[in-house]
C-alpha cells in the first residue's frame, strides 16, 4: 500500500502537466495580475489553453502547466489585466483614418518616414498608402531607397503640393508596369497617370482591408473587444475577416434602430464567445421633442423583439427623455434581461443618475472624450453608487483609441477609483454586451483575452503611468501584438 502511494506520488511529480490534462499553450509568470474578480483579485500567473484561461494563481503552481510546446512569458512584475473592451467605437472609421496620409504637416524626411512606418505597422499587405500635400522641400530631401525599405509590401502614391507630381514607391510602379524607383522619388506626366489608373477606385470602401487595419491598431492598444456603435452594420465584413483568420478583435456590432424598425427582423442569438456578434440597435435623441414619439415606438418594438437598445444622449433633457422611454418599455414589455444602454450619458442630472440604477440602465461613458470631469466631480462615482453599471469606451476616432487615456489615473476619492475604471473597460463593457460570463475577468474558464502592460500600473506614480504602453496583447489565447520580445 505504501509502495503504491509512493509510486502514485512520483508519477504526479514526474508529470504534473500530463496529470492535469495536457500542457498549456501559454503561461504568464511573474506578473502583477489583476483579475477584476472580487473574490480573487490578485495573482502572479495565468495559464492558457485552447483559447481559454485554465489557471490563475501563483507561479509555482503555474509551472505545472508548462510542457514542451508551452510558450512561457516572464512579465517581470508588470501588470496583466483583462484585455480592454471599448464599449463605444466607430470601427470602420478608425481603420479609414489610415486610408489617406496628409503630408502637408510633414517637414523633414524623418517625419515622413516615421509616418510611413506608423501606417505600415497596421495596414494589411497590399493596401495602398495614398495621400497628398508633400511640399517641394520634403520631396527634394526624400530617398527612394528608404521609402522602399519601409514600404516593401504596400504600394505608395502620395501627391505633392503641386499635383502634377507624386511620390511613388517601387511597389506602386511595379503594379503600373513601370521599372523600379531607382533614385527617383516622384513620378510625373505619363508615369503618374499610369499609377493613378491602377489605384483601386474603391480604396475607401475596401471594408475588409479597413477593418483589418482597425483590428491591428486595436491590438496595439491592448483592445481585445470593441462594441461598434456605428450604424453601418458591417458584421458580414467582420465575419469574413474572422473566417480568413485575420480578425484580432472581438466585435459586438450595433446597427441602426430606425433602419431596423422598417424591417423588424428578429435578433440573432450568437454565443458570447464568438468573435463577431450582433444584437444591439443604436438610436439617438438630441432633445428635439418631435422626435420623442417616434423613438418611443421604435424602442418599444425593438425591446419587445428581443434586441438590446442603446440610445445616444448628451445633455440633461435627452438623458431624461431616453430614461422615460426606457421606463415605458419596461412597463409595456415586462421584466426581461434587456440591458438598455445610454451612449454617453453626459450631462445627466442627479435624479436621472438614480434612475439609471433603478431601471438597470447601462451608462456607456467615454471619459477621454468628455474630459476628466466625470471622475473628479464625482459624477461617475455617483452613477455607480446608485447601482448603474458603467461601461467605458473611447468614441474613437472622435478621440484617441488608447484606453490608458480613459483610465482614472488619479484616485480622487469620489467613488470611482483607478481599478473601477479598469473594470469599466473590461467587466463593465462585457456586461454591456451580454458577455460577462466569457470575458472581462481573468478567471479559469474565461476567454484568454489578456493584456500585459509595460510597467506595473498600480505601483506607478501619475507621471509614470502616462508613459505606460501595451507590451503584449493576447486574444483567444493567441499573441496578436508584441511591442518587445519579453520572452525568456
Ligand atoms: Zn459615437
Amino acid at each position: 500500500m505504501r509502495l503504491f502511494a509512493a509510486i502514485l506520488i512520483s508519477l504526479f511529480i514526474g508529470c504534473p502537466v500530463a496529470a492535469q490534462g495536457g500542457a498549456a499553450d501559454l503561461v504568464i509568470l511573474n506578473a502583477d495580475v489583476r483579475t477584476i474578480d472580487l473574490k480573487r483579485p490578485r495573482a502572479t500567473a495565468v495559464a492558457v489553453k485552447g483559447g481559454r484561461i485554465v489557471f490563475v494563481g501563483g507561479d509555482a503552481e503555474a509551472r505545472n502547466y508548462i510542457g514542451e510546446g508551452t510558450r512561457v512569458i516572464d512579465a517581470s512584475g508588470k501588470s496583466a489585466i483583462p484585455g480592454f473592451n471599448d464599449s463605444h467605437v466607430h470601427f470602420m472609421a478608425i481603420g479609414n483614418k489610415f486610408s489617406s496620409l496628409n503630408a502637408r504637416e510633414l517637414q523633414r524626411p524623418e517625419e515622413f518616414y516615421e509616418q510611413l512606418r506608423f501606417y505600415v505597422r497596421f495596414l494589411p499587405k497590399g493596401r495602398w498608402i495614398l495621400g497628398s500635400g508633400a511640399s517641394r522641400e520634403l520631396v527634394a530631401n526624400l530617398k527612394a531607397a528608404e521609402i522602399d525599405r519601409i514600404t516593401p509590401e504596400n504600394p505608395l502614391f502620395i501627391y505633392a503640393a503641386d499635383p502634377s507630381e507624386a511620390i511613388a514607391n517601387s511597389a506602386a510602379r511595379k503594379l503600373a508596369g513601370l521599372s523600379d524607383s531607382k533614385d527617383s522619388v516622384t513620378v510625373r506626366e505619363i508615369d503618374l497617370a499610369r499609377i493613378a489608373r491602377v489605384v483601386p477606385t474603391d480604396h475607401i470602401r475596401r471594408w475588409a482591408e479597413i477593418a483589418e487595419t482597425a483590428s491591428n491598431y486595436a491590438a496595439s492598444y491592448g483592445i481585445t473587444s470593441v462594441q461598434d456603435t456605428d450604424s453601418d452594420a458591417r458584421a458580414d465584413v467582420y465575419r469574413e475577416l474572422d473566417a480568413a483568420g485575420r480578425l484580432k478583435t472581438r466585435i459586438y456590432d450595433c446597427s441602426s434602430l430606425s433602419g431596423w424598425f422598417a424591417k423588424q427582423t428578429p435578433p440573432l442569438r450568437e454565443a458570447p464567445e464568438k468573435m463577431v456578434r450582433t444584437g444591439c440597435l443604436k438610436g439617438f435623441h438630441d432633445g428635439e421633442d418631435e422626435w420623442t414619439p417616434r423613438l418611443r415606438e421604435q424602442v418599444l418594438a425593438a425591446d419587445k423583439a428581443g434586441w438590446q437598445v442603446a440610445v445616444h444622449a448628451i445633455g440633461s433633457k435627452p438623458n431624461s427623455i431616453v430614461l422615460d422611454i426606457f421606463e415605458q418599455a419596461i412597463k409595456a414589455n415586462g421584466k426581461l434581461d434587456r440591458r438598455f444602454r445610454i451612449e454617453h450619458a453626459e450631462g445627466i442630472i442627479a435624479r436621472d443618475l438614480r434612475r439609471l440604477g433603478e431601471l438597470g440602465v447601462i451608462a456607456s461613458i467615454q471619459p477621454h472624450l468628455f474630459g476628466r470631469g466625470g471622475y473628479s466631480s464625482g459624477y461617475y462615482g455617483d452613477m455607480v453608487k446608485n447601482g448603474a453599471i458603467a461601461a467605458l469606451g473611447s468614441d474613437a476616432p472622435m478621440t484617441a483609441f488608447d484606453p490608458l487615456l480613459g483610465l482614472n489615473i488619479r484616485d480622487t476619492g469620489n467613488g470611482f477609483s483607478f481599478l473601477d475604471s479598469i473594470q469599466g473597460y473590461s467587466a463593465g463593457s462585457a456586461f454591456a454586451e451580454f458577455a460577462e460570463a466569457e470575458k472581462g475577468k481573468l478567471l479559469p474558464g474565461m476567454l484568454a483575452d489578456i493584456v500585459i502592460l509595460s510597467q506595473n500600473i498600480f505601483a506607478s506614480s501619475d507621471l509614470r503611468i502616462s508613459g505606460a504602453k501595451v507590451e503584449m496583447t493576447i486574444v483567444d489565447g493567441e499573441v496578436v501584438y508584441e511591442r518587445n520580445n519579453t520572452e525568456k
